[in-house]
C-alpha cells in the first residue's frame, strides 16, 4: 500500500498563525533584513520569496544590496551597523558571498539574538542542552513534521544522511533531546561506506544530501518513515520537451511503495523551513522587545 504523505502545507500554516499571533501579542512588527552581496539571480529570487513570506505573517521586510564584490570588512562592518539598529531585529545573509568573504564568520558576527537562521555559535550551542528557542530551521523543520505525523521515535532505528552545520548534524542533535524517548540515531555522510546496510535497517529515514535519485526503492525498510530534505534541480523530458523539475533525494514513487509516511517535494520540508524562518524572526523580535 503507498504510503501516506506528510505534507508540509498544513504544517507550515499553523506555524505562521501562532508568528501572526504572536506578533499581535508583542504589538510591534518585527523587521528582518537579509543582506545580499551577489548579483546571482538565484539569491535575489530567494530574497523575493521571503520578502513574499514575511508580509504573508506582518513581518517587515528589506534586502540591503551591497556592492558584489564587497570585502569581509565591508560585511562586518554592515553587520555590525545592523546589530546596532534598534529598529533591525532580525538578519539574514544571503549566500553566495564575494570570492574571498567567510560566508560562516559574517553570520558569527550577527548579534544571537538577530540570528533567524539559528546558525549562530551562540544558538547551535545552547542545542546542546535542549534549548531549541532559536534553531536551525531545517532540522527544526524535520523535527516537527514528525511530531506532527505522531510518529513514535522512542528507541527507533533513526538514519540521517547528511552530516551539514546548517541540515544534517542539528537535526542529529535535535532527535537525540530527550533522555528517556530518543530514537537510535546513525549518521550517514559522504564517506559512509555502505549507506544501503544503514537505510535498510531504519524505521525513520531523513535525507539531507543534495543528491536526486539517492535512496532508492530497494534501499528502503517496509513500513518506514521517510522525511526527504534535498531539493535538486532535474531536467526531464515531458512529451517530447526538456523541463526542469524539482526533486528529492528519495526516488519517490518507488519508496512511496514501502514506506508507511513520506514528505513530497516539493510541498514539504521546505514549506515547514520558510515558516521556521518566520518563527524564529518573531522569537529574536521577541527577545529584543
Ligand atoms: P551540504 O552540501 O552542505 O551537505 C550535504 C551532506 O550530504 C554532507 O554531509 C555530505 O557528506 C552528504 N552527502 C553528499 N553526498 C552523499 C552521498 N552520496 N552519500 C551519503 N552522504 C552524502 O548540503 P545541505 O546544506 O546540508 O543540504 C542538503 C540538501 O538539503 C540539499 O539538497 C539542499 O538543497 C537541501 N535543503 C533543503 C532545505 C529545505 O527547506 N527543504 C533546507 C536546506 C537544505
Amino acid at each position: 500500500m503507498a504510503a501516506e504523505l506528510i505534507e508540509g502545507g498544513p504544517i507550515a500554516d499553523g506555524i505562521k498563525e501562532k508568528a501572526r499571533a504572536d506578533i499581535q501579542a508583542l504589538g510591534r512588527a518585527p523587521k528582518l533584513v537579509g543582506v545580499l552581496a551577489s548579483d546571482n539571480p538565484g539569491a535575489k529570487y530567494y530574497a523575493k520569496s521571503q520578502e513574499k513570506a514575511c508580509k504573508e505573517v506582518g513581518i517587515e521586510y528589506a534586502l540591503h544590496e551591497l556592492d558584489p564584490n564587497s570585502s569581509q570588512a565591508d560585511l562586518a562592518s554592515h553587520i555590525a551597523g545592523i546589530n546596532a539598529d534598534d529598529s533591525i531585529t532580525g538578519v539574514i545573509l544571503l549566500v553566495p558571498v564575494p570570492d574571498g568573504v567567510n560566508a560562516r564568520q559574517v553570520q558569527q558576527a550577527i548579534a544571537p539574538d538577530k540570528d533567524v537562521e539559528g546558525v549562530h555559535p551562540a544558538n547551535i550551542g545552547k542545542l546542546f542542552y535542549g534549548d531549541f528557542s532559536l534553531p536551525p530551521c531545517t532540522a527544526h523543520a524535520v523535527v516537527a513534521m514528525l511530531e506532527h505525523a505522531n510518529v513514535d521515535l522512542k528507541g527507533k532505528e533513526t538514519v540521517v544522511i547528511g552530516h551539514s552545520e546548517i541540515v544534517g548534524k542539528p537535526t542529529v542533535v535535535m532527535l537525540l533531546q530527550s533522555l528517556m524517548e530518543s530514537p537510535t540515531v546513525t549518521c550517514c555522510h559522504i564517506a559512509t561506506a555502505d549507506l544501503a546496510f544503514h537505510t535498510q535497517r531504519a524505521e525513520v529515514l531523513i535525507v539531507a544530501a543534495g543528491k536526486a535519485g539517492l535512496v532508492t526503492g530497494d534501499m528502503v525498510k517496509e513500513g518506514a518513515v521517510i522525511i526527504d530534505v534535498g531539493i535538486n534541480r532535474v531536467r526531464v523530458e515531458v512529451e517530447g520537451k526538456k523541463k526542469t523539475k524539482i526533486v528529492g533525494d528519495v526516488e519517490f514513487e518507488a519508496a512511496r511503495e514501502k514506506a508507511s509516511l513520506i514528505t513530497p517535494v516539493p510541498g514539504g520540508v521546505g514549506l515547514v523551513t520558510t515558516a521556521m524562518l518566520l518563527r524564529n524572526t518573531v522569537e529574536c523580535a521577541r527577545r529584543q522587545a
